[in-house]
């Protein structure tokens, strides 16, 4: 490629024939490389005028190969350095609408010029953006040419050009082409930019949860296939792919049947998603974050109007208040809380209801299934435990549908923007705060799809320190697990727990992201730019839909996987079981009492075993007195059994935070998925009290627990928030990162975990 480039400069060289290039030049042209220009961008913004002016004479006009476009290229030279340059047709997009842009896109990617020069008119910056971020998105070799600065000036605009490079990432020269004002210092940087002989580096701007997930998965088609890749980064062609570009189209359906099926038929069901949901195309909503982009790089200062003429939309106007310095914090943290409050308060009646719902259904099977070990696994495998799990799924809901609203209006980004100040602090990025709320951050994320939104930071170190500390957010399987505890020993100020625990997960997040990139992931900060898409009033439709995908995938979860685990560890809490002669002691107790009654109260408590009330004062005395031996049997079976000896063998230094062995049992469990630590519990605690009578919820079971008390509820809120990620995340994190960090992640999350519990139990026993 590199040596068909000089023959071509040789050849267009030659083919001057009153060029003023002496042999001399020539000669040293040989040794210092020339260089290739193309120059780009909206029409009329200046274009020809920096083309004439930099070329002179010296360019010739001819067509593009069958099309009626002119192809205009020119010569000339810098510091004897020769540049060819080519003036592209003015466009206002890359992708293949218009035969000016189809021409414009081959050219870049078939003559891969050394530098392209984007010409960019000042006095109508955001529009010509647009065309700016597509490039970016390419990854070509740029430079911004601000051009008609003195027009600019003339309407009290000004603009901030170091601020902007700064953002953007790539030179940016002020010039005005007409007067040929700053058009040397733009030629220096392209010289600059062409002889740094960088790669194409795309820039990645993310598209919202929608769309980059699918865009994920389009990458990974494409580069399985290799299609295109020679020309374009899969990501761009994927892209295109979603903004249905004709060309590309063809080009797939060309290349490999099969695969263009397959991305056309991903394409569309996202397409057919997006109408459903939010009644828009994909092609709107990547404008709508293409601009999204541009405004939030405006919005940091780059751009001041002197004379306060512009017209504001309404988007800008509600942003006046809801993302200014002091206000906006306030009702950012304002409608957290109602958030919260909203959930809690809306969602405990139904909780109510499915707590009922789920006591009925043990009773049920409690009289109809003999006693054995199938009833036992039905009640305290699988109701007591995927019905706790399930029990939230009201609450779930309502949560999902309070974030769908924030989500679907564009609020959540205005969130990222203003947290993003904050996170610079912290060592971390602008672009880290998408992925902790998509982990949780305002509670019922997950930290999956967290550590995968980390790959749209580029600077790695960044990126790690974002990928370890999104697990401590409160994901949608924590969630329950605070509930539960809070509900239980801070039923008074439920919503105020979660949102002060929601905060504190953010600081603690934070401040383990600070001790990283002060330790092991030391390294310089990178400039951020994040998207704000226009405000939009969700509608009702969409928020349903977006409400019910999140809530599905909860009760699949709880269906299928946690059911799973459920059961097995219903069994590592069951087997070995007792051996032969404790089970005879237990027995022979069982006989005496029982044969110290009367033969007729003996009777009576077989015949009705569950009917409390018609039972005589003696047969309620034996009963009890069975039941006592009952609950003392299945406690030692508990503790004799797999699950049980491994939560005995922490319970020497779980003390320390409060945790006795039944307590590490459902800790150990919820490193499969946190919400075992729900379902186990109420296996553990269902266990040692099988019995109908007092089928209390789980919640209140654990206040009445001795072992249990509020200090011991917040040291192990502390310690689940804070511990190993569950098994899906860890893996997760071995795929974007390395196993080692995987291991890293583990160790260190669980023994912090375990240290802030140890204080906040000894603190909190201290104080009483
Ligand atoms: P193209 O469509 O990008 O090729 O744009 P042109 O080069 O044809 O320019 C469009 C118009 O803008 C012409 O009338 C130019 O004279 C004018 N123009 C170009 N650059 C400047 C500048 O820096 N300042 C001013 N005031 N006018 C300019
Ligand atoms: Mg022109």
């Amino acid at each position: 490629m590199a040596v068909v480039a000089v023959l071509y400069q040789i050849v267009t060289a030659e083919k001057q024939t009153n060029n003023n290039i002496t042999t001399s030049v020539i000669s040293k042209q040989m040794s210092d490389k020339s260089i290739t220009v193309a120059l780009a961008g909206n029409p009329n913004a200046g274009k020809t005028t920096l083309f004439n002016k930099l070329t002179g004479a010296r360019q010739h006009v001819g067509n593009y190969p069958g099309i009626t476009v002119d192809h205009k290229e020119g010569y000339f030279n810098h510091d004897g350095r020769e540049i060819v340059i080519t003036d592209l047709p003015g466009t206002y997009s890359l992708t293949a609408y218009s035969v000016e842009e189809i021409v414009s896109r081959d050219f870049l990617t078939t003559q891969r010029p050394d530098v392209v020069i984007n010409i960019v008119d000042a006095s109508n910056l955001e529009r010509n953006l647009y065309l700016t971020t597509q490039f970016l998105e390419m990854g070509v070799p740029l430079v911004i040419a601000l051009n008609m600065m003195d027009v600019a000036k003339d309407r009290g605009i000004e603009i901030k050009f170091a601020k902007l490079a700064e953002l953007l990432g790539i030179p940016v020269v002020p010039i005005i082409a007409r007067s040929g004002k700053g058009t040397d210092e733009l030629i220096r940087q392209a010289i600059r930019i062409a002889d740094s002989d960088k790669k194409w580096i795309p820039r990645d701007i993310s598209y919202g949860e929608d769309l980059d997930e699918v865009l994920m998965e389009i990458i990974a088609a494409i580069e399985k296939a290799s299609f295109l890749t020679e020309r374009y980064h899969a990501r761009f062609t994927a892209i295109k792919y979603l903004e249905h570009d004709d060309q590309m189209l063809t080009k797939g359906q060309e290349a490999d049947q099969e695969l263009a099926r397959q991305l056309e038929q991903t394409v569309g069901t996202i397409s057919d998603h997006l109408l459903k949901t939010m009644d828009v195309y994909p092609e709107a909503i990547i404008a709508d974050h293409r601009y999204g982009f541009i405004k939030s790089i405006i919005r940091q200062g780059v751009m001041t109007h002197k004379f306060d003429t512009d017209r504001l939309y309404t988007s800008d106007k509600i942003d006046k208040v809801l993302t200014n310095r002091l206000l906006g914090p306030l009702v950012m943290l304002g409608i957290l809380f109602g958030l919260y409050q909203f959930t809690f308060s809306w969602s405990e009646l139904p909780v109510a209801w499915m707590e009922g719902l789920f006591s009925w259904l043990g009773a049920i099977v409690e009289t109809t299934l003999p006693d054995g070990m199938l009833k036992s696994m039905v009640i305290s495998g699988v109701i007591d435990g995927v019905g706790g799990v399930l029990g939230f799924v009201p609450l779930i809901m309502f949560m999902f549908f309070g974030i769908a609203i924030l989500e679907d209006s564009g609020y959540l980004a205005r969130v990222a923007f203003m947290m993003d100040r904050v996170f610079r602090m912290f060592g971390l990025h602008g672009s880290s705060v998408m992925p902790f709320i998509v982990s949780g951050g305002i509670a019922g994320g997950c930290a999956v799809p967290g550590v995968m939104a980390t790959r749209t930071l580029r600077s790695p170190k960044e990126r790690m320190a974002t990928l370890l500390t999104v697990p401590f957010m409160n994901c949608g399987a924590k969630v329950p697990v605070l509930v539960l505890l809070i509900g239980a020993f801070f039923a008074d100020h439920k919503a105020l727990y979660m949102f002060l625990f929601t905060m504190l997960a953010w600081l603690v997040a934070l401040f383990a992201a600070k001790f990283l990139r002060m330790t092991v992931l030391k390294g310089e900060a990178t400039p951020f730019v994040m998207e704000l898409p226009p405000y939009r009033f969700p509608t009702l439709r969409g928020l349903i839909i977006h409400t019910w995908e999140r809530t599905w995938q909860y009760i699949k979860k709880a269906g299928t996987v946690i059911l799973g685990i459920s059961i097995l560890l219903w069994a590592l809490m069951t087997f070995p079981g007792l051996p032969q002669s404790e089970q005879d002691t237990f027995n022979a107790a069982r006989n005496t009492i029982t044969n110290s009654y009367s033969e007729a109260v003996q009777r009576e408590v077989m015949d009705f075993n569950d009917n409390t009330d018609v039972l005589s004062e003696k047969a309620l005395e034996l009963k009890n007195r069975l039941k006592e031996i009952e609950q003392e049997e299945s406690g030692l079976t508990l503790r004799n059994s797999v699950a049980g000896r491994i939560g005995s063998f922490f319970e020497p230094v779980s003390v320390y935070a409060g945790f006795d062995w039944k307590t590490n049992i459902a800790m150990l469990g919820g490193f499969a998925a946190k919400e075992v630590i729900i379902s186990t519990l109420g296996t553990v605690y269902s266990m040692g009290d099988i019995d109908v009578d007092d089928a209390d919820s789980l919640g209140k079971r654990l206040v009445k627990d001795p072992s249990w008390n509020s200090v011991v509820a917040v040291s192990a809120l502390i310690f689940i928030m804070f511990y190993a990620p569950c098994f899906v995340t860890v893996v997760c994190i071995a795929k974007e990162a390395s196993w080692k960090w995987a291991f890293f992640s583990m160790a260190f999350n669980t023994t912090f975990a375990f240290f802030a519990s140890v204080l906040v139990f000894q603190i909190g026993n201290l104080l009483g």
